[in-house]
């Protein structure tokens, strides 16, 4: 076979290139016709010139022949594989070969090649002095006029460098990911419409453990309704947050969980080239929720806190029974002595009348004192301050605190609480004795009710601007000529009466209307009792400010 002989006119050259750059094969990538394509088009440049171009050309050329037998390598070339012209022209590209490359990738770039389509792809080259480097390899095949292939265009560059930083980064990436999966903190990356792009191994066994596909939707509720958080000012405040506690109660089971979540700002990232000088003036950001689980220091410390309510509620319990006795002798006190105060009116007709006038009024001053001195003994309720209250908070306590009360009386407790309920401002004391006063009725009426199966539900839920808590039993029921009575100070129909003082649904609906709210019984409900409380949501601010304003 005839020794394939340098290309070394300049004629010849831009002869090969001309032909290819006529008819390029399909799949030529633009950047090889561009490389030698005149400025502005598919006019040629002047030989001499046009051969300028190609030797400086950014990019390592070679042209060979149908064997891969080096005719021509351009300066980079040179420069790139270490080999001078005059040494490597004449030899087969398989000088280049670092012999790492896979056989079978040279056995696709021939068989892509041969049929006439151009190959592209990365193989390991060495240099002269043995050195090996990537190279990223575009081959084109040049045609002759009758359709055969007469050279090969080879174009390749060096990428090691760029393949080091991509490794780099692929390592710095999975480092990333295994710190952040090995983190027992759930973490997010929350965009601003709410999307989370990235989470961590606890985020996703958070989110089987609770069935919830996204627990940052949750997170986000929380935060923004039990403090006040705003997603859109993230990005304007660049402090981020830190500690802010939150509860949710999650639908599938009874526990609610706590976390203490902090935020910092990540800016978007920007890439369009109007921004390489001068940053977007308002970029957008993600939010970094970092979210610790503080939920079994949370039970540590709401067991001992149940303690003390517990002891707190039988006090104010003695209080509130103190209270309830000397109102109600007051009260009764008052019907005779109003009646004998009726009864001075009368002229007085007699002698004897006179003196029956003058015990009378003997009486009726004895009785005022009495009142007075009761009145006197009527113990002091403390006044409470207002704080933000969590109701989900307050009436799983005093479900637990019922608890014995209510496994006493084989009473299943259906609690449905929402997932997040928003923070209102209120009396905690006060509140909690709503709840524990609405709770002993139902546990008086299921103990009444001649059913086998005792249920109460609870349920809680956001309604418009309220907080609306639905207690459901299937006890004995409130006649409906009682749906009004029942709220009236004393009255009591329990067909066990004893120990109730009537004042339990009287108070309760006290407190709710001091909260701004409501309490009733649900008209239409049959088979059991349905009360419904009603208590608004106050922001955080305004409720201070009505606070601080009114103290
Ligand atoms: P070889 O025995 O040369 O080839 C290995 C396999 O390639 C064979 O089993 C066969 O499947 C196929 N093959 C080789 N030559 C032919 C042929 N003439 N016809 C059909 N099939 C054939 N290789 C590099 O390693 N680095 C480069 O930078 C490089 N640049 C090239 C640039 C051009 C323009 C061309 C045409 C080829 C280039 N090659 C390059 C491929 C090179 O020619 C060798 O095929 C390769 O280096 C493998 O060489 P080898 O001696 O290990 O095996």
């Amino acid at each position: 076979m005839r020794q394939p002989e340098a290309l070394n006119t300049i004629e010849q050259l831009s002869d090969i290139i001309r032909n290819f750059l006529l008819a390029p094969p399909p799949g030529t990538p633009p950047e090889i016709i561009g490389a030698f394509s005149a400025p502005g088009g598919q006019e040629f440049l002047p030989p001499q010139l046009f051969i300028k171009v190609v030797e400086q050309a950014p990019v390592a050329i070679s042209i060979t022949d149908p064997n891969a037998t080096i005719l021509y390598v351009n300066t980079l070339f040179e420069q790139l594989t270490g080999f001078k012209r005059e040494e490597i022209v004449g030899r087969n590209e398989s000088i280049l070969s670092s012999r790492s490359t896979p056989r079978d990738l040279y056995h696709q770039l021939w068989q892509t090649i041969q049929a006439h389509q151009v190959w592209q792809g990365t193989l390991v080259n060495h240099r002269r002095g043995g050195d090996a480097y990537l190279a990223e390899l575009i081959i084109a095949p040049v045609l002759n006029s009758g359709g055969e292939i007469a050279y090969y265009l080879g174009m390749h560059r060096d990428i090691s460098e760029r393949h080091r930083l991509e490794q780099r980064l692929q390592f710095q990436q999975s480092l990333n990911y295994a710190a952040l999966n090995a983190a027992p903190v759930v973490v997010a990356m929350i965009a601003a419409d709410r999307s989370v792009i990235l989470n961590n191994h606890a985020y996703q066994q958070l989110a089987s453990e609770i069935n919830h596909p996204q627990p940052a939707s949750l997170f986000l509720a929380a935060l923004e309704q039990q403090n006040q958080f705003d997603l859109h000012s993230v990005c304007h405040g660049a402090e981020g947050f830190h500690n802010l506690e939150i509860r949710i109660d999650p639908q599938n089971s009874h526990s609610p969980r706590w976390f203490s979540c902090s935020g910092v700002r990540v800016k978007q990232l920007d890439e369009s080239a109007n921004h390489y000088f001068t940053a977007a003036s308002s970029p957008a950001c993600y939010l970094l929720l970092i979210a610790n689980e503080i939920t079994s220091s949370r039970h540590r410390t709401q067991e001992a806190q149940l303690n003390m309510i517990r002891a707190r509620m039988a006090e104010q319990q003695t209080v509130d029974t103190m209270h309830e006795a000397i109102s109600g002798a007051i009260y009764q006190l008052q019907v005779p002595l109003n009646i004998i105060r009726a009864a001075l009116t009368m002229p007085a007709g007699s002698h004897h009348g006179f003196t029956l006038h003058g015990v009378l009024q003997q009486a009726v001053s004895s009785g005022d004192t009495a009142i007075a001195s009761l009145q006197a003994a009527l113990p002091n309720k403390p006044v409470e301050q207002k704080l933000p209250i969590n109701l989900n908070a307050i009436l799983h306590e005093v479900i637990k605190l019922s608890t014995p009360a209510l496994l006493a009386s084989g009473i299943v407790v259906d609690w449905q609480p929402a997932s997040v309920l928003p923070t209102i401002i209120g009396r905690e004391n006060a509140l909690r004795g709503l709840a524990k006063y609405l709770m002993d009725n139902a546990i008086t009426a299921l103990n009444a009710s001649p059913h086998q199966q005792r249920e109460l539900r609870i349920i809680t839920r956001t309604q418009n601007d309220e907080i609306r808590i639905d207690l459901i039993d299937n006890g004995c029921g409130i006649a409906a000529a009682d749906r009004f009575k029942v709220f009236e100070p004393f009255y009591s129909n329990w067909s066990q009466g004893r120990g109730h003082a009537g004042m339990g649904l009287t108070m309760a609906r006290e407190i709710a209307i001091s909260h701004g709210g409501s309490v009733e019984i649900e008209s239409e409900f049959v088979g059991g009792t349905h009360v419904l409380v009603l208590l608004p949501i106050n922001s955080v601010d305004n409720a201070f400010a009505a606070q601080e304003a009114s103290s």
